[in-house]
């Protein structure tokens, strides 16, 4: 019997399943079985300068920024309703596609409207300012559209991420060519087709797939893109930065991390624990945000950690499509690779392992890419373990004794995503918010997220921020017109004033 032929998908280019001109395709993996389970194309170069192609025309058309800014928040609710009409199915393709938790996608895509929902309010709320220059002058600054955004996004949430970066984008009259990961591809090419029926007009958001060395680079070097939003790792965003320095493009850069949990003495220990477990393992620590970090203050080092590792134990295994499942496999084999052989390196660094260790591989996970919880006692600030993003279910932990101390070895790291802080007491609470080098500090929380607060990292997490007022901000150009309002002659240049 011959195996059923895969589900092959297109590009979406300008409103429309669109063929590549390359004949090589790519295989997406379901990570709990890893069997192929449908194809994308490999876009070359040629693909891509269609999709921008597309989308300049699209902009130049004014389809889009010619609407009425209330028109195109309309649109923007429309998108929102339909992809809530979309949702569970949508969650479930997610799911398959990179095996995170059901119960996680349906919570995820419930999600997505509100993100275009939020931005579509921003459309007819941004608006410019007249400043004060001389009496016989008007001044303004107009907000702009900057022109066609290159969005390029991870595996780990492509959905939730590109709707964050496209949403914002299209309120503000831009248009997009969006590149998944070539692991997740299929969600956002459901998304721009869903996104095509609820009224976007054809070429404002178009999908390329492919590997990131060459359709991402070709979408990055393409002299019609005026912005690259990119969400991913440190070392892909550096490689785009240097690409698009060339063409002096502006970037907008989401990168990872490599997040402090910080426990203090005073604080509910046994929320903190949570705080740490949920912080690492949700996702299986395939988060930018994952607090792989933990410090422990010594007076309760040992209760937070037997309190982590007792949890952390009883985690559910499994296939992400079962709702009682904790925690999924990671997304795909070499990540799986990459994984245990940071596992292997910090034991070679001396740091002992307090629970896990490898692959788990009892009864029907044997067949996917399942990674036992794995936390690692005794590491020290200098192993690459603590130093480096692992992207898994792997966490560091290390004891503290004061404030200080934790602030420096918090804040010696290449990273400044997220900080995790547990305290009752509300002076250290708010001084540690204040000396944390990251972007977002989560107080007696971790993992909170919403398109109305600004994300983005300091230092190698990147810059530019996402969501908010700002997020909105990003996805405009300032142009200043000055208007000359005196009735006289204008004054000679080559005559001096007395
Ligand atoms: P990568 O950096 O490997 O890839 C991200 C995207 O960039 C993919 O679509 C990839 O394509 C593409 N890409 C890679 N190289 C290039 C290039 N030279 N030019 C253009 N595009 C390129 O990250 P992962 O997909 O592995 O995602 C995990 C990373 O994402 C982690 O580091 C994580 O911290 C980060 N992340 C950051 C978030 C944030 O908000 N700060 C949120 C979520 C994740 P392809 O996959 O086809 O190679």
């Amino acid at each position: 019997m011959t195996a059923p032929a895969l589900r092959s998908y297109d590009l979406y280019i300008a409103g429309e399943d669109t063929p590549s001109s390359s004949d090589q395709v790519i295989d997406s993996i379901d990570p709990t079985s890893g069997q192929a389970w449908y194809q994308v194309p490999a876009a070359n170069a040629q693909d891509v300068d269609r999709a921008v192609k597309a989308a300049r025309n699209a902009l130049e058309s004014r389809a889009w920024s010619g609407l009425s800014p209330t028109q195109r928040g309309k649109v923007l609710r429309c998108v929102a309703d339909a992809l809530a009409d979309h949702a569970a199915d949508l969650a479930l393709l997610e799911t398959r596609d990179n095996g995170k938790l059901i119960r996680d996608t349906t919570m995820l895509y419930g999600n997505v409207p509100v993100i275009w929902e939020y931005f579509a309010g921003w459309a007819d709320k941004v608006s410019g300012e007249v400043v004060p220059t001389i009496d016989t002058t008007l001044t303004y600054v107009r907000r702009e559209p900057i022109g066609v955004v290159a969005a390029i996004v991870p595996w780990n949430a492509p959905v939730t991420i590109a709707s964050n970066k496209i949403a914002a984008a299209l309120a503000m009259g831009n248009t997009v060519v969006l590149k998944p990961s070539e692991i997740t591809s299929a969600g956002v090419i459901e998304m721009a087709r869903i996104a095509t029926e609820a009224g976007l007009p054809a070429g404002v958001l178009n999908v390329v797939t492919g590997y990131g060395g060459d359709c991402g680079d070709a979408l990055v070097s393409h002299p019609g893109v005026d912005l690259v939003h990119f969400t991913g790792g440190t070392t892909a965003g550096t490689k785009i930065s240097q690409r698009a320095a060339e063409r002096h493009v502006r970037v907008l850069m989401e990168l990872g991390g490599k997040s402090p949990n910080i426990v203090f003495a005073d604080a509910d220990t046994q929320k903190a624990a949570t705080g740490i477990i949920s912080g690492i393992f949700a996702a299986a620590g395939q988060a930018c945000t994952a607090g792989s970090r933990a410090y422990l203050h010594r007076d309760v080092y040992e209760e937070v950690l037997a309190k982590v590792v007792e949890r952390a134990q009883r985690i559910k295994l499994g296939d992400p499509m079962d709702p009682e499942t904790e925690v999924g496999p990671v997304a795909y084999e070499q990540h799986l690779d990459r994984i245990l052989s940071y596992i292997e390196l910090g034991q070679q660094e001396g740091a002992k392992v307090a629970l896990g260790g490898g692959r788990a591989s009892e009864g029907a996970l044997s067949k996917g890419f399942y990674l036992e919880p794995t936390i690692f006692e005794g590491a020290s600030p200098d192993m690459r373990i603590v130093r480096e993003e692992i992207f898994g279910p792997v966490l560091s932990v290390v004891p503290f004794d004061d404030e200080d101390e934790v602030l420096q070895m918090a804040n010696d790291t290449p990273f400044g995503l997220v900080a995790g802080v547990w305290t009752n007491d509300i002076t250290r609470a708010h001084r540690m918010a204040q000396r944390l080098d990251a972007g977002t500090v989560w107080i007696n929380t971790y993992r909170a997220l919403s398109p109305i607060a600004p994300f983005g990292g300091f230092k190698a997490s990147g810059h530019g921020k996402e969501g908010g007022h700002e997020g909105v901000l990003e996805m405009t150009r300032l142009k200043t017109v000055w208007i000359n309002l005196s009735e006289g002659a204008s004054a000679d240049p080559f005559i001096i004033q007395k």
